[in-house]
């Protein structure tokens, strides 16, 4: 049984926190299949300190390939080297995260290996008896979820989404295998040429980093309502989070949307005013650490997700709120 591997993203001299919930993922199936559980980073200047931390949140082995050519992600020259890694060790499952380079690379990898991809999974499994990846994604808008194989050709690549699982916690007392690779230079040679990083500056909103998110959904009633949602949102210190029919409207716009088609996030705390917790919304924050929802309606599908309900008028709930957190804070 070949090993399970998962795409660690280093970018700019930093390791994203999408590595760890990949290696959270991947420890279940790795124990299931009874085999290593690797992670592999690409990069320049990757600093020892990161290779640590991944053995400590659970693989037992990394690859490391660190190239000057490797500095900026250009797709082509990291699918070669993917590729060379996967011809040689042959891993039989290789996850990466749905973000923008997960979603670029896998598929161009994926093409090229001639193996089966499943995008933007939410559960992974091994199926009994066979040992094949088991992947489960939501499918006909959000309305069932599919659970799809592709057993006939290794590796079974999947994304999974950013933050539908928790990072997996450091054990520091772990030891792990590192395996350092060096590849010739043709294998960087790439018809896209790197010109520069520019920064999108233009989306303040970071509902996806915040950890706390208040959000509001068509119970808010209309655009002037929201500016109680941002006087809580920014009282916490937190991001404000909306429903789609909230973005449709024109109250807020797409970057604070949370669902299915909008953001995944995971905050601390989560505060969802005046949202009904359709399956596509809850999609997108379920994995909250603490879910408080103020809802006029008693049997709103949110409050089964909720850890703390209040049934009654955000409008006069959130006001009370207001109050007492500056009566708190004074
Ligand atoms: P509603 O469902 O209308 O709920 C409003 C709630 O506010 C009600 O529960 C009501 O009791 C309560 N309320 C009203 N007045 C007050 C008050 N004064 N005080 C307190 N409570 C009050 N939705 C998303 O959110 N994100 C997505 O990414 C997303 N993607 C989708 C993708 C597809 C393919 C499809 C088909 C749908 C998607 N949806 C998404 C839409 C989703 O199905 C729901 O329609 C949407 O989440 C409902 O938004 P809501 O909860 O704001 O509104």
């Amino acid at each position: 049984m070949g090993e399970v591997w998962t795409l660690a993203e280093f970018r700019h001299g930093e390791l994203s926190s999408v590595s760890y919930e990949l290696l959270n993922r991947g420890k279940n199936l790795s124990q299931k299949l009874d085999t290593a559980l690797a992670s592999v980073i690409l990069g320049y200047d990757i600093k020892k300190e990161d290779i640590d931390e991944l053995i400590a949140r659970g693989a037992d082995k990394v690859y490391v390939v660190d190239d000057k050519n490797l500095e900026n992600f250009l797709v082509e020259s990291y699918a070669n080297v993917l590729i060379a890694l996967l011809d040689e060790y042959k891993p039989d499952i290789f996850i990466a995260a749905a973000t923008t380079t997960g979603r670029t690379l896998m598929p161009y990898v994926a093409v090229r290996k001639k193996t089966g991809l499943t995008a933007d999974c939410t559960v992974l499994d091994i199926e009994e008896g066979t040992g094949n990846l088991l992947q489960t994604r939501p499918a006909i808008g959000g309305n069932i979820l599919a659970t799809i194989k592709t057993p006939n050709t290794r590796p079974q690549m999947a994304t999974v989404r950013p933050h539908s699982m928790k990072p997996a916690i450091p054990d520091k007392n772990r030891n792990g295998e590192v395996i350092y690779k060096k590849y010739d230079e043709s294998l960087f040679k790439t018809k896209s040429k790197y010109l520069r990083f520019i920064k999108d500056e233009s989306q303040q909103v970071t509902v996806q980093d915040a950890k706390v998110i208040v959000a509001g959904g068509k119970g808010v009633g209309k655009e002037e309502n929201f500016a109680i949602i941002d006087e809580l949102a920014e009282l916490l210190g937190g991001a404000v989070g909306a429903s789609r029919d909230v973005v449709d409207r024109g109250w807020k716009t797409y970057p604070h949307q949370i669902g299915l088609s909008g953001k995944t996030v995971s905050p601390a705390l989560y505060i969802a005013a005046g949202i009904s917790g359709a399956v596509q919304h809850i999609a997108g924050m379920q994995t909250s650490e603490n879910i408080i929802a103020i809802n006029k309606d008693p049997d709103a599908q949110i409050f089964h997700l909720a850890n703390l309900g209040i049934v009654g008028d955000l409008n006069e709930v959130l006001p009370l709120l207001i109050e007492r957190i500056k009566e708190y804070k004074a």
